[in-house]
C-alpha cells in the first residue's frame, strides 16, 4: 500500500497540492503528479489527493483509494536515496487516470482532513518504530564497548563512552513511554468510534468539531502522536549518531548496523511531518488556532 499526498510543489503545505480530479459523472479522471512515495513502484492499492477542477467543491481536497495498476497510471523509483533502502520511493504520474466512482474516501472536499487523521497513524507508527532503532543502536554499542579495547582498556570502560551509553537508554525509554501515551490516545479515540458505530448508524457525520468529545479525544491523539514523533525522530537519529561515535571508524561502514540507523533515521525528521512544522503544530495546540505560525 501506499500514501500518496506529497507533490514537488507540496511538501509540508499540502493545501498547495496541484493534482486536479475531475467528476466525469460515473467516474473520476486524475491529473497530477506525486513524488517519494513510500511503496509507489510496487503498491496494489494507495490513497491519493486532489483538488477538484471544477464542479460542486471547486478547489477543495478530496481523497480517493486507487489501484496500483489502474490505466494512467506510470511510477519512476527515486534512487540515490540516503538510507531506507528497503523501501523503494517513487514518482507517481496520474495520466487521465480513472478512478470508479466508489473509490471517493469519505466525502468530497474532507481529503485534506482524511489526510491528517492518516498521520496520527503514521506519526504514531514511525515513534515506535524508533524505539526499535534506538534498542539496537544501544544493544550493538554495548557490545561493541566490551569488546573493543584501546588505552589498555575495553571501551565500556571509559566515563565518556558511558554517557554515550546512558543517554541512548534514555533516549529509548523516553521515546517508548511517549509511544504508549500516544497509543493510549489512539486507542480512547478508536474505541469512542467504534461505540459511536453500534449507537448511531449516521456515526460518519458526527466525526467533526461540532461533536465535543470526538474533537477533543481526536485532538489528544493529533497532538500526543505529534510530540511522540518529533521526540522519538530526534532521539534516535542522535542515538544513531552517538552509536557511530562509539564504533569509531569502525561504523562510518554502510555494512554496519549503527551506520545504517544512522543513514535511516536521519529521513524520520522530515516524512510524517517535518520536525518544524511538528513544532508549530504542537505550539498551536498550546497558544490556540489564533496564534498558528503555519
Ligand atoms: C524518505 C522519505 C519518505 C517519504 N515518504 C512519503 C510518502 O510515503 N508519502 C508522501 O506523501 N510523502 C512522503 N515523503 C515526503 C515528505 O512527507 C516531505 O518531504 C515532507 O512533508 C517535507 O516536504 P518537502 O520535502 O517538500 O520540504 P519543504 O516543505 O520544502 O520544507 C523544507 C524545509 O523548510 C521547513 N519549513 C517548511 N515550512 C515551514 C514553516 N512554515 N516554518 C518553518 N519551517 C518550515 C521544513 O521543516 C523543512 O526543513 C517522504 C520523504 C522522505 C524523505
Amino acid at each position: 500500500m501506499a500514501f500518496a499526498l506529497t507533490e514537488p510543489m507540496a511538501g509540508s503545505d499540502p493545501s498547495s497540492m496541484v493534482m486536479k480530479f475531475e467528476d466525469r459523472g460515473n467516474h473520476f479522471l486524475l491529473n497530477g503528479k506525486k513524488h517519494w512515495i513510500g511503496n509507489g513502484t510496487c503498491a496494489k492499492v494507495m490513497t491519493t489527493y486532489a483538488k477538484e477542477a471544477g464542479g460542486s467543491h471547486h478547489g477543495k481536497i478530496s481523497a480517493f483509494i486507487v489501484d496500483g495498476d489502474s490505466d494512467g497510471i506510470s511510477t519512476e523509483e527515486m534512487r540515490n536515496k540516503l538510507g531506507l533502502l528497503t523501501i523503494k520511493n517513487a514518482e507517481i504520474y496520474f495520466d487521465n487516470c480513472v478512478v470508479p466512482k466508489r473509490n471517493l474516501l469519505g466525502l468530497k472536499g474532507q481529503g485534506l482532513n482524511i489526510a491528517y487523521s492518516a498521520l496520527i497513524d503514521g506519526r504514531l507508527s514511525v515513534a515506535a518504530g524508533t524505539v526499535g532503532v534506538m534498542t539496537d543502536c544501544l544493544e550493538e554499542s554495548v557490545s561493541y564497548s566490551k569488546a573493543r579495547e584501546q588505552h589498555g582498556s575495553p571501551l565500556a570502560k571509559k566515563q565518556l563512552i558511558q554517557e554515550h551509553l546512558a543517554r541512548i537508554a534514555v533516549n529509548t525509554e523516553s521515546s517508548r513511554w511517549l509511544v504508549y501515551r500516544a497509543a493510549l490516545a489512539r486507542q480512547n479515540l478508536h474505541d469512542y468510534v467504534e461505540q459511536l458505530k453500534t449507537e448511531d448508524h449516521q456515526w460518519q457525520s458526527k466525526l467533526n468539531r461540532n461533536n465535543k468529545h470526538y474533537y477533543l479525544l481526536r485532538s489528544d491523539a493529533d497532538n500526543l502522536s505529534t510530540i511522540a514523533k518529533f521526540h522519538a525522530s530526534n532521539s534516535a537519529f542522535d542515538s544513531a549518531n552517538r552509536s557511530v561515535q562509539i564504533f569509531g571508524s569502525y561504523g562510518y561502514r554502510k555494512s554496519k548496523r549503527v551506520a545504517r540507523h544512522f543513514l535511516d533515521s536521519r529521513a524520520i525528521t522530515i516524512y510524517e511531518g517535518t520536525n518544524e512544522v511538528l513544532e508549530l503544530k504542537m505550539a498551536s495546540k498550546i497558544l490556540g488556532d489564533n496564534y498558528k505560525a503555519y
